[in-house]
């Protein structure tokens, strides 16, 4: 017949349920800190501080502002 366990026995079941998923929830969080970090790294990389900072330059010919790398819209170049 079905007996129930004695309590010695659930304790010891009990601690083996602890222990699995405390290191089950050690793992799930170490992974999750380095998806993190990952995530973080790539989103400073595409975030706007990495942007490299143009400068700009106001057109000598139209008066508008325009990166100093590039042309102005109507065709004047910065030098
Ligand atoms: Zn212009």
């Amino acid at each position: 017949m079905f007996s129930l366990p004695s309590f010695p026995k659930l304790l010891v079941i009990a601690a083996i349920i602890a222990v699995v998923w405390y290191f089950m929830r050690r793992a799930k969080v170490a992974g999750t800190d380095q998806g993190d970090s990952q995530q973080n790294r790539a989103g400073t990389a595409k975030g706007p501080a990495q942007k490299p900072v143009e400068d700009m330059v106001q057109c000598k010919s139209c008066g508008a502002y325009f990166p100093a790398k590039s042309g102005c819209s109507c065709g004047h170049s910065a030098n």
